[in-house]
């Protein structure tokens, strides 16, 4: 059963990793996608073109969205190409670890912009058309670590328990025009992302995980296609958790 027929899905950072996962899970439900990528043009044609096989409309877009003029430049640009956006799903994401001793201002900054500001920046620009269709689901990637905290990650974990109260707040402005907002937590992920992490540390994780492995991107993605889906129309608000147990 196909979950996502008709409809017109933007992914921010799906270049690689999660967001490449919801970009593929999104296109075999039959959605037309526009996604961005920032510094990966290679590997944004490469997914273009696989994408395509599922024989939906397709195209990347390469912006930033942490620049405020950039994300209204890209919710036009998609808008002019699609005719319309269903669904946004605010992906792209950095880390820049460090204890907070030796936290540099321009790296907190620099988490913050590409995570937060991005939310606020796409969210804000597809509000607009969203509004004008009495329809729309939003969906913001924040991570466990905004909902617990996590030793040298101070920055990343302030800018995705930022996306927790932004999600909701659009949630409660948007809900009585069938905007949906919810955001998804992943636990442990492993993408090109953890990949740079020390492997005996990534062994203690798995083992930390009651389910005793890490996610799959595509274990983010399945949750992703339900949200956006006319399955979840009563679902807004909430912090879904997609972690194997971690958190319980
Ligand atoms: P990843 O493999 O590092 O991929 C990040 C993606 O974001 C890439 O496609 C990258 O594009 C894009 N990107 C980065 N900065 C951007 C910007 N300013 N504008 C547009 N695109 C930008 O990361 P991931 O592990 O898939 O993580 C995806 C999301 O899930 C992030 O928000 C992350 O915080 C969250 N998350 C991940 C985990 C995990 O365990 N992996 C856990 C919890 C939450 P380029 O390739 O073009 O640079």
């Amino acid at each position: 059963m196909k979950l996502l027929e008709n409809k017109v899905c933007l992914v921010t950072g799906a270049s690689r990793g999660i967001g490449r996962a919801i970009a593929q899970s999104m296109a075999e439900h039959g959605a037309s996608i526009a996604f961005t990528y920032l510094s990966s043009p290679d590997k944004a044609k490469v997914l273009e073109d696989e994408l395509a096989a599922n024989g939906v409309k397709v195209k990347g877009y390469q912006s930033d969205a942490s620049d405020f003029a950039a994300a209204e430049k890209l919710i036009a640009d998609v808008l002019g190409d699609f005719g319309k956006i269903d669904v946004v799903v605010n992906n792209a994401g950095i880390t820049r670890d460090n204890l907070l001793m030796r936290m540099t201002e321009d790296s907190f900054n620099e988490v913050i912009r590409t995570n937060l500001n991005s939310v606020f920046n796409v969210t804000k620009a597809v509000q607009k058309s969203m509004l004008k269709e009495r329809n729309g689901s939003i969906i913001n990637m924040t991570s466990v670590v905004g909902v617990k905290g996590n030793a040298g990650q101070a920055n990343y974990a302030a800018s995705k328990a930022g996306i927790i109260g932004f999600t909701k707040s659009v949630a409660l402005e948007l809900g009585s025009r069938n905007i949906r907002c919810n955001a998804i937590a992943p636990g442990f992920i492993e993408t090109e992302m953890t990949d740079v992490l020390n492997k005996d540390v990534v062994a203690q994780w798995r083992e930390a995980i009651p389910m005793k492995r890490g996610g799959t991107p595509k274990d983010v993605a399945d949750l992703v296609v339900f949200l956006a889906s006319d399955m979840s129309s009563y679902i807004t608000g909430q912090v879904i958790h997609v972690n194997g147990g971690m958190l319980t």
